[in-house]
């Protein structure tokens, strides 16, 4: 006979995939097939689920209170969820954890989403509570979550390229030194290697926000970062519809699963889960999501070449315009054009220096007037979609030279965004508002 109707979506999955099953596949393959043991339904496209509560076992028998909240029966760390193993979506939900599951295979470790990156961010340091963090300049917001951190706890906040200050205010066992690289808004990388070997030396933990270079590009956990952190609403996310947040869990770490299950536990209180929608569009998202990060750092590099080659005048001069960008454009950075960092680069972002660099303009009001002249990229902030971004940084960081704009390179063809920014540079010339 079959089985009562309102047992049948809680069916376990078809097979528990185990560890290493899908180690020797790519990341394109992985992107497509790593959440594949717990698609039991037919369906070939993810469903929403859209329940903030779930059916508890019809069996009387089967109810055991004492287990309700034993996550670690749940699933094994970043593993599948079983099917029957919801209960209220502030814990768990399937597309969140199919989300999860996903991005466990994509950076090799365990990961926990959250509402945000800020909010992944926020949930690191409450669950690591350390007394002093090594931050650099880096993206404002994160400053903005360490600002309420210190309001609650005192914390010590030093210079990351200070180590003298990280030793006068007494950094060690247990606290934080936090890198961003490549680093917002400038796209400038920093030696992963080099900061866990100055952090572990004094028995901190290394964290690494790689929001600007995901996998393929940095993988900070094979150069010895303990936790790694990105806003998945830039890449994992991909089209500007999403926010996300992501903590993965080096298990290298010593004690890595009581820290694994001591964030999610905590993420339980804190409330930061993801919805629903937004855990069905990233597991859509992340369908393309090596496509998308190798084709936007390509265009990235080819873009900042030709611009960088205009600069110094080894872009061929029968490039029509790159004398009108030269006028008007003062420096640009990337990770790419850090001639002298190659050595280390190399290995750390053998891929692609990531889709985001920076250009100072010649004046402020150049850098005000350029996104205006562009019709391939939006004047907007954020970054990592499909769709090519300009910011007047300005706009949302105060802190920044009035000169600077931040380029997030999409998915378009780079010739054509290439053609689209010369063209915006002539009309600043040709406006006469140098
Ligand atoms: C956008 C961003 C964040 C914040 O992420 P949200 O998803 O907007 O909360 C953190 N770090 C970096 C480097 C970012 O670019």
């Amino acid at each position: 006979m079959a089985e009562p109707l309102h047992d049948q979506p809680n069916k376990p999955p078809r097979r528990i995939p185990q560890p290493g099953d899908y180690e020797n596949l790519s990341l394109a393959t992985r992107a497509i097939h790593a959440d594949d043991p717990i698609n039991f339904n037919i369906d070939v496209a993810p469903p929403l689920h859209v329940s903030t509560t779930y059916r508890y076992k019809s069996d009387p028998s089967q109810l055991d209170p004492s287990r309700e909240l034993e996550l670690s029966d749940l699933h094994p760390p970043g593993g599948p969820m079983l099917g029957d193993g919801h209960i209220y979506s502030r814990l768990t939900a399937p597309n969140s954890s199919r989300l999860e599951l996903m991005l466990t295979s994509i950076l090799g470790q365990p990961v926990i989403t959250y509402s945000s990156g800020l909010s992944a961010f926020h949930a690191l340091l409450t669950w690591l509570h350390p007394k002093v963090v090594a931050i650099g300049e880096g993206y404002h917001g994160c400053h903005g979550v360490l600002a309420i951190y210190q309001k609650l706890t005192g914390c010590k906040i030093v210079d990351l390229f200070d180590e003298k200050s990280w030793d006068e205010a007494g950094l060690g066992k247990g606290d934080v030194v936090h890198l961003e690289t490549p680093v917002n808004p400038t796209g400038i990388a920093y030696n992963v290697e080099a900061f866990a070997q100055a952090a572990h030396r004094r028995g901190a933990y290394l964290t690494v926000d790689a929001t600007f270079a995901p996998p393929p590009l940095l993988d900070p956990f094979l150069w010895g970062a303990d936790f790694v952190m990105h806003s998945g609403t830039k890449y994992f996310g991909g089209h500007s519809d999403m926010l996300c947040g992501v903590v993965g869990v080096g298990r290298q770490v010593e004690g890595w699963e009581k820290h694994y299950w001591g964030m999610y536990a905590e993420r339980i209180y804190l409330g930061s889960v993801m919805g629903s929608m937004e855990g069905w569009l990233g597991v859509r998202s992340l369908r393309t999501f090596e496509l998308r990060v190798k084709r936007q750092s390509e265009n990235a590099d080819q873009l900042v070449a030709f611009i960088a080659g205009a600069l110094e005048g080894t872009s061929g001069t029968d490039d029509d315009g790159v004398e009108d960008v030269k006028k008007v454009v003062e420096k640009i950075e990337h990770a790419s054009l850090q001639k002298e960092d190659m050595g280390w680069l190399k290995k750390q972002m053998p891929n692609g220096f990531g889709p985001v660099f920076s250009m100072w303009m010649k004046s402020e009001a150049l850098a005000r007037r350029l996104p205006s002249k562009l019709h391939l990229f939006h004047h907007a902030t954020s970054l990592g979609g499909v769709e090519s971004l300009v910011e007047w940084r300005k706009m949302s960081d105060p802190k920044v030279e009035g000169g600077l704009l931040r380029v997030s390179v999409g998915v378009e063809s780079w010739e054509d965004l290439k053609a689209d920014m010369i063209n915006g540079c002539k009309q600043l010339v040709a406006d006469g508002s140098l």
